[in-house]
């Protein structure tokens, strides 16, 4: 008891310590500074179509060369790489060396291709950076070219300030992570080059702050960590016949029902992840108003929940359950041949999001035990992706993240938070590179039409995220 005091303590004053520094980088070149040269990297960049097939992430990475080449890096420092199958799906890899090469480098990883988008129906032209009301216009200008000018930016400032990190820092600009259909630059990079990526942990998209409806800051975000996307088909096959013949449990159809109301109903085991514990820990002080819901969001953040704290947050959102456990869906169904015959063939297709480290096998096993019938067969749909587990949350990692977050947002807590969507973080933390999603901007509660129409971004949320992930690489790496 006495032991767990003075560990309380001790971490109190290290927390405390962090606080009290007069914040990172706070003396030195002003985060700030060069405003007007940022703002012409991140029109070139949001300006330069590089959305599939009809655009070029080369050309956005030679244009992103250039600017870099301009402010100092030599040549031998700088690589676009391009898989000469793919000539418009090119990668840029920059290197600032540091002084102490004991020290795993620092990775800030940003896709530079964009999901496409029509002229016709957008209100204003996709590919043209507009400013109006606050706010930038075009395609990327949130998702991912914010980072991916930020970090270009930052890179710039610290070659023409003459910085020299103790730690390296690595920038890997990449394509294809917006469509199955494009090389995806990350994938092609971790196999062919590593040593563009290779780090000891990387910053990536996937985070950010969220706003309220006055656009006021609600919270700061870190992602650690995604589910695993997993489809499985489920099977069945009958001799079929006439259907005016009933007999019991004869039906192919009946027998996919079954299976699937079982996976339906089932719940998969509570698996917290570092990030989960964090996130429901941080979370609950923003939900005193629901007493129950947010004793049970402490519990479950001080690793002392009971199963009677995980049904109440799981059945109050389903966001939530999805974090704490991997669930299955049946989403899939098509069988039969004729209204007046019995079913030769079902087939089902059932999606999983799996909590990073457990086992695609382990995950079959279990639904071929909820198909519960030999005659529905369970495979995977797709081969599996690489396993990965979800990423520490470190006082290394976290100590810099929430000093900077605090010095600019006070009193504004900072999230963790597992996505139960992906990035190409899910390669990087598949490869040992633990990666976070970490940006300082902080977006409208209403998604900022990334991925649809009218894509945009807060002018003072970019400018504020490119200040403070200029302040973070130079704490992680000073
Ligand atoms: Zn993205």
């Amino acid at each position: 008891m006495k032991l767990r005091h003075r560990l309380v303590l001790s971490t109190t004053i290290t927390l405390f310590a962090a606080n009290a520094l007069p914040a990172y980088a706070a003396s030195g070149p002003d985060p700030r500074a060069g405003e007007p040269a940022f703002r012409a990297l991140y029109k070139e960049l949001v300006e330069t179509d590089s959305s599939w097939p009809n655009g070029s992430c080369t050309l956005a990475a030679e244009r992103m060369a250039a600017r870099l080449k301009a402010a100092g890096y030599p040549d031998g420092d700088i690589a676009i790489i391009v898989d000469p199958a793919y000539p418009k799906e090119g990668n840029l890899s920059v290197i600032l060396p540091g002084s102490n090469r004991k020290l795993p480098p620092l990775l800030l990883l940003a896709h530079i291709d964009v999901v496409a988008a029509k002229r016709a129906d957008w209100e204003r032209d996709p590919f043209t950076l507009i400013e109006e009301n606050g706010y930038f216009y075009g395609r990327g200008t949130s998702d991912d070219k914010a980072m991916a000018a930020a970090f270009t930016d930052a890179m710039i400032r610290f070659r023409q300030e003459g910085y020299k990190p103790k730690r390296t820092i690595k920038l890997a600009l990449t394509c294809g992570e917006e469509t199955e259909k494009a090389l995806n630059g990350v994938e092609y990079l971790l196999k062919n080059r590593p040593e563009a990526l290779s780090a000891g942990w990387a910053l990536n998209e996937g985070g950010g702050g969220s706003l309220d409806e006055q656009g006021k800051p609600v919270s700061n975000g870190v992602q650690a960590g995604e589910k695993v996307y997993q489809d499985f088909t489920f099977a069945a096959t009958a001799p079929g016949g006439h259907s005016s013949r009933q007999e019991p449990h004869f039906n192919a159809i009946g027998w996919m029902a079954e299976a699937l109301a079982r996976v339906n109903a089932y719940d998969f085991p509570v698996d917290l992840t570092p990030a989960a514990k964090a996130y429901f820990g941080a979370s609950a002080p923003l939900y005193g108003e629901k007493a129950e819901v947010s004793k049970a969001m402490a519990a479950i953040g001080a690793g002392k929940a009971t199963d009677a704290d995980y049904a109440i947050v799981s059945a109050e959102n389903p966001s939530w359950n999805a974090t704490l456990r991997t669930t299955c869906i049946p989403t899939l169904v098509s069988g039969g041949h004729a209204a007046n015959a019995q079913p030769q063939s079902v087939t089902a297709n059932v999606n999983c999001r799996i909590i990073p480290g457990e086992s695609v096998d382990s995950i079959l096993a279990r639904l071929t035990e909820l198909a519960g019938n030999e005659k529905v067969k369970v495979t995977l749909a797709d081969p599996p992706q690489p396993k990965s587990s979800a990423p520490e949350l470190t006082p290394q990692i976290m100590g810099p993240i929430k000093a900077i977050s605090e010095d600019m947002w006070p009193g504004i807590p900072v999230i963790p938070r597992l996505a139960t969507g992906a990035t190409d973080g899910r390669f990087t933390n598949a490869a040992g590179i633990p990666t976070y999603g970490v940006s300082g901007i902080f977006a409208d509660p209403d998604g900022q039409g990334v991925h649809g129409l009218n894509e945009r971004i807060r002018v003072k949320s970019l400018m504020d995220g490119r200040a403070f992930l200029y302040r973070l690489v130079k704490a992680y790496t000073e």
